[in-house]
């Protein structure tokens, strides 16, 4: 059986859907799992709405949910014509809506548990979606099955950040899958041509509680679906040509990278390519599950393979472009020699406040931390001068990480003023820098 995963862009409108389904059609055989994210923006939507009801702004939120609500209800009267009486859409989703509303309007906010609260509410996003695809294949003749991943995907109560337990997740799906594709091994005849529907970014704590993985891990719900199901493949359909050698939103003269291995791409994704998440490879990896990223609206076109064949990527170079960092200065007062002395120290409180390293660079006493911009940064620096050291902050920066460069990119990408810091290895060159000024277009 195989994999697919569609992104919030594949699914925006009810043109989307229905390409979809073209897709979904042509690949039944053998049993396929889909994964679907949000609509569109809706899960940014929803985050509006959580916002809104932890600080009491209750109608601010209701009225947050109507225009999501408005933006699923067009999407359902493009699939299934038009509304029935009272204007509900003429679908599923709408019980979700109704419910999320009474959630909404009749439970008291306890700012205290916001992640608690960001994953209940955010969640529908994916239930909803995943409820109006699958009942248009249903309708159109598929015989596509929904499933609530939350009755399989068992997670810690680490809310907005959850870990899956792959052992008893596991268990759970792969019955799942049995009971629909049929199992030759424990003697379910086979069924062919079903699909299973399903959410990603969400699962549920063993005792019912909704938890979400973390912003675009819907990437990372499909590969951990492939891994438990030895998928013969994953491919996550997006609205780009493939793995592209620079992100189009900030280069121009990009290429598509056609082959890489899993290696690469985990570096890639880490290093900010926003093309997959970077918890995507390991569980594709560790059962050397092929990935294909492709383009949904040109299936014509092969997109790009991370599989364990590929040779290691050489002879193109790859930018990836981090906005918003921050590069911190970190002192000992005292004169201590940070590496040896007070690097435990400096991590502690980096892991205490939740802080993400891009790039770390030291001398005697001195730690130069990259890191992305960020509310906790303040209590992060109050904290250190706390422990004594000295801090200084430089913001309004960028990162910008040249994997298989040459001299001319080299040259390039260093000159000029404007430059805080560079680390250079044989193959990869990482350049802190002031931030390019938003709409302009940098040559790779
Ligand atoms: N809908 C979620 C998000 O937008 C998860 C995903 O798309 O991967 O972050
Ligand atoms: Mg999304």
């Amino acid at each position: 059986m195989k994999v697919y995963k569609f992104g919030g862009a594949s699914v925006g409108s009810a043109a989307g859907v229905e390409n979809l389904r073209e897709i979904v059609a042509g690949a039944l055989e053998g049993g396929l799992l889909v994964v679907v994210s949000a609509m569109g923006k809706t899960t940014n939507a929803l985050e509006k709405v959580t916002a809104a009801f932890i600080d009491g702004r209750t109608d601010e939120a209701l009225e947050a949910l109507s225009v999501s609500e408005r933006f699923h209800r067009e999407i359902c009267e493009g699939l299934f014509g038009p509304a029935g009486g009272g204007g509900a859409m003429p679908c599923g989703a709408q019980a979700l809506f109704d419910e999320l509303r009474k959630v909404i309007a009749e439970s008291t906010p306890d700012p205290s548990r916001y992640d608690y609260w960001y994953d209940r509410i955010v969640s529908y996003g994916e239930l909803a979606s995943t409820t109006i695809v699958a009942e248009y294949l249903a309708a159109s003749g598929i015989d596509a099955r929904w499933l609530d991943i939350r009755k399989c995907f068992i997670t810690d109560n680490r809310h907005r950040d959850a870990n899956i337990d792959l052992a008893v997740s596991g268990k759970l799906l792969r019955e799942v899958a049995d009971r629909v594709y049929g199992n030759a091994v424990t003697a379910v005849p086979p069924h062919h041509n079903k699909v299973i529907i399903t959410q990603g970014f969400i699962g549920s704590t063993a005792d019912g509680q909704t938890t979400t993985l973390g912003r675009e891990g819907s990437d990372y719900s499909a590969a951990v679906a492939a891994n438990i199901l030895d998928a013969e493949s994953l491919t996550i359909w997006k609205d780009v040509a493939g793995v592209l050698n620079a992100d189009p939103k900030f280069f121009r003269g990009t290429r598509l990278i056609p082959e890489m291995d899993y290696l690469d791409a985990i570096e890639l994704a880490y290093s900010g390519a926003q093309v997959i998440h970077p918890k995507t490879i390991k569980p594709l990896r560790s059962k050397e599950i092929p990935l294909y990223v492709r383009p949904f609206l040109d299936t014509a076109e092969p997109g790009s393979l991370i599989s364990a064949g590929a040779g290691a990527l050489t002879g193109m170079p790859v930018l990836i472009l981090k906005k918003n960092q921050v590069l911190i200065s970190v002192r000992p007062n005292d004169f201590s020699f940070v590496l040896e002395d007070k690097l435990p120290d400096i991590f502690e409180l980096m892991r205490r406040y939740n802080i993400r390293m891009n790039l770390i660079q030291s001398s005697a006493v001195n730690l130069s931390l990259c890191v992305d911009e960020g509310r906790q940064l303040e209590s992060f620096g109050k904290a250190l001068r706390g422990h004594d050291f000295r801090v200084v902050y430089n913001s309004g920066l960028e990162l910008l990480t040249i994997r298989g460069y040459d001299d001319r990119a080299f040259e390039k990408h260093t000159a000029g003023p404007g430059i805080y810091l560079v680390q250079k290895t044989r193959r990869i060159v990482r350049i802190v820098r002031k931030q390019t000024p938003p709409d302009t277009f940098l040559e790779i």
